[in-house]
């Protein structure tokens, strides 16, 4: 094909690997510094009761401030981490990090449940399930207030694995759940064999601001699914009155998004939580 193309294509095509390695290896030490250097910190995003409106819980979401000020998204390093395999390391003081101030705020509010968004690479290290235990043990959290977040393309990709792994979590105590459900290529037998408490639902589902007849269908079969395996059903990306009403009443337990709240840092997130 290149031959085809001419020797010129070539050469283009060889400075744009360059360029791509560069970038993956500089990413790579970059991310390694962070580490080093504690540039990561998290933000909480409440989990809010349809029904009644209050805070059940929050989920951590990692953040990345490099040393000149600039914030990188984790949809824009995360998947790197996961390919270089600092994911781990990244992964560890998340879970560490989130365990202490969820065990913080358990001090005023008893019952706050916290969700850790776990990689596929996470789920499958053979220390993982040791490092959620030592996290348990540490912050002196009952393991029901812990829920593991794993995206469905992780766990659909290779299910029999992702069962294993997730069968040893589970023997931990811990909550499960399925995030970005719908997006992947989900297979409903295989749900149905995985040891999970909870299914949050993409927010490509709500996409429409008022949400149409079709949307709403569909989520409600959602819904009726999740409610079939005896799953707790999370909605995502709630950003408008119309969207977090109509969610209400489809019956849907928890909302996310930022209509209800937007992802904090903890000090901002206790205050509005007990007001
Ligand atoms: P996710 O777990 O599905 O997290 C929800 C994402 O949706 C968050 O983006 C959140 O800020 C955003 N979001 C919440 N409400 C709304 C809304 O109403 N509208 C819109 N448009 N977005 C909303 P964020 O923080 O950028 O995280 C993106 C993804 O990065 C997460 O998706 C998760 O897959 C991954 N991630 C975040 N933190 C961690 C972590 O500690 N470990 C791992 N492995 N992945 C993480
Ligand atoms: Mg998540
Ligand atoms: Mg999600
Ligand atoms: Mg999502």
């Amino acid at each position: 094909k290149a031959k085809k193309e001419g020797p010129g294509k070539v050469v283009v095509f060889a400075q744009q690997m360059h360029a791509e390695a560069l970038t993956r290896l500089t990413l790579t030490s970059e991310l390694q510094r962070a580490l080093e250097h504690d540039e990561f910190h998290l933000q909480y995003q409440p989990l809010i009761r349809l029904a009644d409106g209050t805070t059940a819980g929050v989920e951590a979401l990692v953040r990345w401030r490099r040393p000149d000020g600039r914030y990188v998204p984790p949809a824009d390093f995360v998947p790197m981490a996961e390919e270089n395999g600092l994911i781990i390391d990244i992964g560890r003081w998340v879970l560490r990090a989130a365990g202490e101030q969820a065990a913080r705020w358990r001090r005023t509010m008893p019952d706050l449940k916290l969700n850790i968004n776990v990689s596929g690479r996470q789920l499958t290290d053979s220390s993982f399930a040791a490092d959620v235990q030592r996290m348990l043990a540490g912050t002196g959290l009952p393991p029901t207030a812990v829920t593991l977040e794993l995206t469905e393309s992780v766990v659909m990709s290779d299910p029999d694995t992702a069962i294993a792994c997730l069968t040893d979590l589970k023997a931990l105590g811990v909550g499960l759940a399925v995030d970005d459900f719908g997006t992947g290529y989900s297979s409903l037998s295989y749900l149905q064999r995985l040891p999970v408490d909870e299914l949050k639902i993409d927010r490509a589902f709500i996409a429409h601001a008022e949400p149409t007849v079709e949307d709403l269908a569909v989520i409600r079969a959602v819904v009726g699914l999740a409610r079939a395996l005896r799953l707790r059903t999370v909605i995502e990306g709630i950003e408008t009155e119309s969207q977090l009403v109509a969610m209400r009443r489809l019956g849907c337990d928890f909302g996310q998004g930022f209509h209800l709240r937007r992802p904090a840092d903890p000090e901002l997130l206790l205050t509005a939580a007990a007001a």
